[in-house]
């Protein structure tokens, strides 16, 4: 199945937009076991356009995304309607459907601003926008199913699901057969090293390992063509090997199924902060439904405020530092015995630019998790490579799945 992508958009080019899209259409099609055969990224310029589908004509699907809109720049349906050699004609129901998106907005809309977007390429399928104006477009031409969407993802993703692979989906033949598994709790070195222990010599089973928010995802595939069983016995021995460590569906962060098991448990959880500013909050409070077992966090930045609102004694800070063990486990005595939750947990480091020493190096953090009364608690030093932005997320997804070890092996 060759499934190609085609963006239209200089804002793609100029790196004001990032291409979230195409991750996302990769990452979906990858899921259902299609693999993306290349993507182009094109200038709102005809040419660039043409050039573009040129290249993709003998695909099977080709999803052009983006420049539907009405103004002088969104190129896309006429740039395709002229090279597949088909008229725009007004299709009054789409205009309709769009002045009843617009509401009472359309009124202040000049009269002929609805109609460019109403511009349909004869025998064209339309797929509603329920999230925005421009509705999606389906052509087929000879073998090739040219599939037109817009180019916000608000308004792609759905689309996308609930109108084009409906579409595609009957025609298509997967060419892998593919699981995708989510590990949490544990380091990509770890998982990646008890897979391969696990399976061994994988034979045919191609094995690919990433970070995916705050856990480890790992997808095994192999060409349609293998027995199905072969596949299935992999994920079996993967799913006795890592046990609650799989992360179960539908939860799609290390965060949510956090929340799942506080909520099965009944027990709460604080945080106390430094380096990552309230980020293990904020991802915490991402999951639905968090204040059942969630009260608030402490963003103990300042050395004075950790004294203050934790009690961390000064001498501690003095004597090994605000970013050392010593000083973490003061944060969590300070956040358990005051702020009275089940579990805390807490984080201080250096996460650049400036700030390192030889002995603590910028990366350098410490991240600590603990049940009250002592039942158990785990403190570790990490060094994390990267940037600011890398080392407070690796930070948070960090805590998370430190709290989420613990939880999960007490
Ligand atoms: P509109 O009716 O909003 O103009 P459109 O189909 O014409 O829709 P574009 O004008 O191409 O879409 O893009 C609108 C916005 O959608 C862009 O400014 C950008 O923020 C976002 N966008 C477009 N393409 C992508 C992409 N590939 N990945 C992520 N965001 C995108």
């Amino acid at each position: 199945m060759d499934i190609r992508v085609i963006c239209v958009g200089d804002e793609l080019l100029t790196g004001d937009t990032v291409n979230t899209n195409l991750a996302f259409i990769g990452d979906r099609l990858a899921q259902l076991g299609l693999a993306l055969q290349g993507e182009i990224c094109a200038p709102d310029d005809e040419r660039r356009i043409i050039d573009a589908l040129h290249i993709c004509q003998n695909a099977d699907v080709v999803i052009i995304v983006g420049g539907l809109g009405p103004t002088i720049d969104d190129l896309t349906r006429p740039t395709v309607a002229k090279f597949l050699g088909r008229q725009l004609q007004l299709d009054p129901a789409v205009r309709d459907g769009i002045r009843a998106y617009l509401g009472v907005r359309a009124a202040s809309l000049p009269a002929d601003a609805l109609d460019v977007q109403a511009q349909v390429p004869e025998g064209a399928q339309i797929m509603p926008n329920r999230n925005g104006t421009a509705p999606g477009l389906i052509l087929r031409h000879h073998r090739t199913l040219w599939a037109l969407l817009p180019g916000p993802p608000r308004e792609l993703i759905p689309m996308f699901n609930q109108e084009l692979l409906p579409a595609i989906l009957p025609q298509t033949q997967a060419d892998w057969d593919a699981v995708t598994l989510h590990v949490c709790g544990m380091p990509e070195s770890t998982v990646e090293k008890q897979v391969r222990n696990t399976l061994g010599d994988t034979g045919g089973i191609h094995l690919a390992f990433c970070i995916k928010n705050d856990n480890i995802m790992v997808r095994l595939s192999q060409p349609c063509s293998c027995r199905h069983e072969i596949l299935e016995q992999a994920v079996h021995a993967l799913r006795n090997a890592f046990g609650y460590h799989l992360m179960p569906p539908p939860h799609r962060t290390a965060a949510e199924y956090l929340g799942a098991i506080l909520t099965e448990r009944r027990l709460t959880i604080a945080t106390a902060e430094s380096c990552t500013g309230g980020g293990v909050a904020a991802a915490l409070t991402d999951v639905p439904g968090a204040s059942a077992w969630f009260p608030g966090a402490l963003v103990t930045y300042a050395n004075d405020w950790k004294t203050q609102l934790l009690g961390v004694p000064k001498q501690t800070i003095d004597t090994f530092g605000a970013v050392s063990e010593q000083t973490v486990h003061a944060m969590l005595d300070g956040l358990l015995n005051n702020y009275h939750t089940d579990l805390g947990i807490a984080t201080s480091g250096i996460a650049g630019p400036g700030g390192g020493t030889p002995d603590k190096p910028v990366g350098t953090v410490v991240v600590g998790a603990a049940a009250t009364n002592n039942a158990w608690r785990e403190v570790k030093t990490f060094r994390f490579n990267g940037l600011r932005d890398s080392i407070r997320a690796r930070t948070t997804a960090t805590a998370i799945n430190l709290m989420l070890a613990n939880l999960l092996n007490h």
